[in-house]
């Protein structure tokens, strides 16, 4: 339908991905006969504040990561950027491996998900998390089920690093029951 209510020009009943964010999101060339993407892992920044530019900067000049800001996608909380804005990374424009994960093999595999806040302080927004679920369904929908089986799993960070390299992100008030909501 075109031409028809405001509602129907921005989109389909997205509240937070936008035209701008579904196009950058489709426009890369994700093969879903052959799907990469086998995971996506929720993350925190671990600080207050923060966006994409400045995660950037941090990655790769003080961490030294030539491909720079280690997640796909960020999800700001209000501070930085709006609260429940999603930027879309380089690493996804480009499909490449992120950076988010303690495993080379994962990182190759997986769709980093990056909600500003420190989670070990303050719950994430609503927003936050509302804006989280609709990207995580869409990417879903848009990378398709690898192994002809699964859609990508969904979880929190802390369940997929290594042992050895153990983390408490996305934080320790983190709602994990909101994980439930995407079954496997
Ligand atoms: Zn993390």
């Amino acid at each position: 339908m075109f031409g028809g209510t405001r509602t129907s020009s921005s989109g389909a009943g997205y509240r937070y991905l936008t035209r701008s964010v579904r196009d950058s999101i489709d426009r890369v060339g994700a093969d879903r006969r052959n799907p990469r993407w086998q995971l996506i892992v929720v993350h925190n920044s671990g600080t207050r504040q923060g966006n994409a530019r400045v995660f950037d900067y941090y990655h790769r000049h003080v961490r030294h990561m030539q491909n720079g800001l280690a997640y796909h996608f960020v999800i700001g909380n209000g501070t930085s950027t709006g609260n429940g804005q999603i930027e879309v990374g380089d690493r996804w424009r480009r499909q490449i491996n992120g950076g988010h994960v303690h495993s080379d093999y994962l990182n190759n595999i997986a769709i980093g998900i990056c909600l500003v806040g420190d989670f070990n302080r303050e719950q994430p927004t609503r927003a936050q998390l509302d804006c989280c679920e609709e990207l995580v369904r869409y990417l879903r929908q848009r990378c398709g089920k690898f192994d002809n089986s699964h859609f990508p799993f969904v979880r929190p960070h802390r369940e997929v690093n290594p042992p050895r390299w153990g983390t408490d992100c996305p934080g320790d008030v983190f709602p994990y029951s909101w994980f439930r909501r995407f079954r496997d």
